[in-house]
């Protein structure tokens, strides 16, 4: 899990950034450690995923889905953190170390809107200034997120280039970026980016596999699950997950992709079926291209798990084979997510319910202990659970 010094896990990971962006990546890369394991960075950050985001998040053993999978299964509860996701953990611990910077001033790109409202939080906490760029037509399709932000003190600009979507918002935080350098950080919202935001994201999501390790010890007297399974779009609630057991071989990863209408069918997001190595946002990476290099449009009933390719961490994982990643269809995660509503009254993010729907394509013995990484809560999802309709 150890990235090398130039920011690579294996083949993968590195800095393909534009020159005018080198002195910024540059300042984060040969700070970002010390910084983390400051004294005052680790009281301010524990205090505050204790205090504000709720943590410890409950490991909650599911019972009645126990039953029916023939295991031990338990949910770790991600979707109780404050703002219901687990993007939060992430965005706290970068708004403390924009503060350690000595920036006064706060950008990011969203596509859903989640990592927006994870953004505008913590810069309100913070007192600080929040632009969140976002595609003008990702605005149209996720209003509820958009006057999130606003109500949050937020800035939201609209991207009028391009197909108006999240590439074209990352272009102009970026662009934003580099005419700001002195007073601004950019907060990026999952492990993708250049080196170092797959490696830091990942440390501030380790949260999640160290609570669990501590709270298996209570339950069960080691700290040891037989699998982790979690959805994996850019990865960052699977690497928190993964993070604390990637050296426990005998612990099974597991990441679910969406599958989209399917693999085959041309509308879909599993980037480990379907990608090949290429640059994607600033790392080296497994992505949807065709023949000549063009990004594909993924697809997925899930905004979060719409993404083009993987963090580059994920990449060299699935390329070792110490991660086994399974993809879910619509159908599948919708009725994943339905089924976990009516056993154990949860309604789970249609992105945490690709991790549930994992359930059905392995067969565990009845003395596994399946941890389940329950990254959001359905609330956000209404919409499609209604449009889906089948309940
Ligand atoms: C954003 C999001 C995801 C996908 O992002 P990762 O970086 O892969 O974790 C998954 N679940 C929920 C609830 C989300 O909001």
């Amino acid at each position: 899990m150890q990235v090398d010094e130039r920011g690579y896990y294996g083949q993968f990971g590195g800095a393909f950034i534009p020159e005018m962006l080198y002195p910024n990546v540059e300042e984060l890369r040969t700070t970002y450690r010390s910084i983390m394991e400051r004294q005052s960075f680790k009281k301010e950050f524990d205090g505050l995923l204790k205090t504000f985001v709720g943590r410890p998040t409950p490991l909650y053993l599911a019972s009645r889905l126990s039953e029916k999978y023939k295991a031990k299964v338990y949910l770790k509860r991600e979707d109780l953190c404050h703002t219901g996701a687990h993007k939060v953990n992430n965005t706290v611990g970068q708004i403390i170390l924009a503060k350690h910077l000595g920036k006064s001033k706060i950008i990011a790109e969203t596509g859903a809107g989640q990592h927006g409202v994870a953004t505008a939080t913590v810069c309100a906490l913070m007192g600080m200034e929040c632009i969140v760029y976002m595609g003008k037509l990702d605005m149209e399709r996720q209003k509820p997120n958009v006057e999130r932000m606003k109500i949050l003190g937020a800035a939201v600009i609209p991207s009028l280039s391009g197909s108006m979507t999240l590439k074209d918002a990352t272009n102009e935080a970026m662009r934003h970026w580099i005419s700001h350098p002195e007073d601004t950080h950019y907060i990026i919202g999952s492990v993708v980016g250049p080196h170092p935001y797959p490696d830091m994201v990942a440390r501030f999501q380790s949260v999640i596999s160290k609570e669990i390790r501590s709270q298996l010890t209570e339950e069960q007297g080691n700290p040891y699950p037989d699998y982790v399974i979690a959805c994996v779009g850019g990865g960052s609630n699977a690497a928190g997950a993964f993070y604390h057991f990637v050296e426990e071989q005998h612990v099974n990863l597991i990441g679910v992709e969406a599958a989209g209408k399917g693999v085959d069918t041309g509308e879909s997001a599993a980037t480990t079926v379907l990608g090949k190595p290429g640059v994607l946002h600033g790392s080296k990476t497994l992505l949807m291209q065709t023949a000549d290099g063009q990004v594909i449009e993924p697809y997925s009933i899930s905004a979060g798990l719409d993404y083009p390719g993987i963090g580059p961490m994920h990449a060299h994982l699935f390329d070792v084979g110490r991660v086994r990643f399974l993809n879910a269809t619509d159908e599948e995660a919708m009725n994943a997510g339905i089924a976990l509503s009516r056993l154990e009254g949860i309604i789970p993010a249609i992105e945490s319910a690709h991790a549930v729907a994992a359930l059905d394509k392995l067969t565990f013995d009845t003395e596994d202990v399946v941890v389940i990484n329950l990254s959001g809560r359905g609330d956000k999802d209404l919409e499609t659970y209604i449009r889906w309709g089948k309940y």
